[in-house]
């Protein structure tokens, strides 16, 4: 008995065409299938975390190593023709205060913020929308954010029978406060109650010891940047390296965002992986430029497909403090299911001046100059050009992109890893739990394992598993029958063309190093 094509499962007509994607069914199969379950969801959750099931921390692993492997193992080839040179560190997520008073955080790493005196709620002023009926009518409606999906909820609740054509929309931080009056909050039945926004610092507090007094105060770190300042003189005097050079760290942050929301996008405690590139100042431009290709390419690398991202340079008014006196900010962006059509952040790839080793400099009082022999011993404080990019917001990225809705399958959607990122390789199935096909895909299993990560699947009828093996994005399924025992052959399927042909099954993991190699 060789492998049927399960009655269901038949080959689509024609590719499967681009489909609008939604969060919710995105979400669903995240829980269902094992990749993103609320933190301590027994417990009802916690607004802003999350936790990573098997699947998802696979994934996130995938992504980490990758990120990693291109950035300081194998890093690119420099415009010079020659690779570039880059090191690792894993810093303290808690570091001495001091650090984070000179970073700039601790005074002005803030958000601005509105409360709500009736429901006692708080929203980021910059993300509420306020509704103005064209008609002037005098009663405004705000919404948290620019959801189309909330925005018309909202109308169709409070806005007496008018549609969204009937509003323009600003930004609350657009209006003047003595409009405010006229406003009715996210989620009240009065108007006026909004008060004017008041900074609030995102950093997450804690102590360090026994000791309650303020001296034992100290941070969990909102970016993994400046355990690499921290470290630049460590580095520098232990690690051989010469400008221009950088040095790269993934690991977690915390910011207490005032409102975490679309899922993992922002949430209160993420992973970064980001890199400082250390620089003379005259060749900072030539290194900014080089970064936002090079970064926009791993992305591309890692499977997104070209039209789902975007490169986009911040306005002058949005630049950070350290951006404002170099070549600026640029984003790669994401076209993610609830910003399309339009893109939010994933990366940033700043020119942060020498601001940061010069801030450290000064508060810490030690030197953090570089004396440059190819520069005549000249001494200089680097300027650093930092591509910054979100890992579990990257987790995002990959599985939105790769949600592929087709009516053709059992399972209607499958996620379209590319082989080296999907979290599971292959699986390997023994067409029956009879025994004789148990022992060969075991067989299989245990040999395929050592190199790859791999699923051995045995009971449920073959449909449902490879329905299954879509939704998880495993881009190949071996199934062992009986021709198997005749003829040492198995059947492969593919995940996207869902297309079976037959190989002997001691060319199995030949099978999958091709696949994988480039992929
Ligand atoms: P945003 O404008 O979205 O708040 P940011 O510009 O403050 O982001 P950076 O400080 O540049 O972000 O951090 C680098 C990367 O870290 C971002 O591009 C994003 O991918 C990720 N990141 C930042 N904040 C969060 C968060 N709250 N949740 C998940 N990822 C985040």
């Amino acid at each position: 008995m060789t492998a049927p094509m399960p009655k269901q499962d038949k080959a689509p007509q024609s590719q499967p065409k681009s489909q609008p994607k939604s969060m919710k069914d995105i979400t669903a199969l995240c829980k269902r299938r094992g990749f993103i379950f609320p933190a301590s969801e027994i417990y009802g959750g916690l607004n802003g975390f999350w936790d990573f099931g098997p699947l998802g921390v696979e994934l996130k692993n995938n992504l980490r190593d990758y990120w990693w492997r291109k950035m300081v193992t194998t890093p690119p080839i420099g415009p010079d023709g020659q690779p570039v040179q880059i090191v690792g560190v894993d810093s303290a997520i808690i570091q001495n205060p001091q650090a984070w008073v000179a970073s700039g955080h601790v005074g002005g790493f803030s958000d601005p913020m509105v409360d709500c005196r009736e429901t006692k709620l708080r929203y980021r002023a910059d993300h509420i929308v306020v509704l103005i009926p064209k008609d002037g009518d005098e009663n405004w409606i705000a919404t948290a954010d620019d959801d189309p999906e909330t925005i018309e909820k909202r109308i169709k609740k409070v806005g007496k029978g008018k549609s969204v054509a009937n509003f323009e929309q600003k930004l609350l931080t657009e209006l003047d406060p003595s409009d405010y009056a006229k406003i009715l909050g996210p989620d009240t039945k009065e108007v006026g109650s909004l008060t004017e926004p008041k900074d609030f610092n995102l950093m997450f507090e804690t102590r360090v010891g026994a000791l309650a007094t303020s001296d034992a105060k100290a941070y969990l770190r909102p970016e993994t940047a400046q355990g690499i300042f921290l470290n630049f003189k460590n580095v520098v005097d232990t690690a051989r390296v010469k400008m221009p050079f950088g040095i790269a760290q993934i690991g977690k942050a915390f910011r207490n965002e005032v409102t975490p929301r679309n899922y993992i996008y922002r949430s209160r405690e993420f992973e970064q992986m980001e890199m400082e590139w250390f620089c003379h100042e005259d060749e900072a431009k030539k290194w900014f430029d080089f970064w936002i290709n090079t970064r926009k390419e791993f992305w591309l690398e890692c499977g997104l497909k070209e039209e789902s991202l975007t490169i986009r340079p911040h306005d002058q008014d949005e630049l950070s403090h350290y951006a404002k006196n170099g070549h600026g900010t640029v984003d790669v962006e994401f076209k993610f299911p609830f910003t399309d059509p339009g893109f939010g952040e994933l990366e940033g790839i700043a020119h942060r001046s020498n601001f940061d080793l010069t801030q450290h400099q000064e508060h810490s009082k030690q030197k953090l100059e570089y004396l440059d022999p190819e520069r005549n011993n000249e001494k200089y404080i680097p300027h650093v050009i930092e591509p910054a990019a979100g890992l579990t917001r990257g987790v995002l990225a990959l599985i939105s992109d790769a949600y592929t809705v087709d009516p053709d399958r059992p399972s209607g959607v499958f996620l379209d890893f590319k082989p080296s990122i999907a979290p599971k390789k292959a699986a390997i199935l023994p067409l029956t739990a009879k025994e004789d096909h148990v022992p060969l895909a075991t067989d299989l299993y245990l040999e395929l394992r050592e190199q790859y990560n791999v699923d051995l699947d045995i009971k449920q009828n073959i449909g449902k598993r490879y329905a299954r093996q879509d939704e998880i994005g495993t881009p190949f399924c071996f199934t062992i029958d009986n021709d198997t025992i005749e003829d040492k052959t198995i059947t492969v399927r593919h995940r996207n063309s869902m297309k079976q042909e037959r190989i002997k099954m001691d060319e199995a993991l030949s099978f999958m190093d091709d696949a994988m190699r480039g992929n």
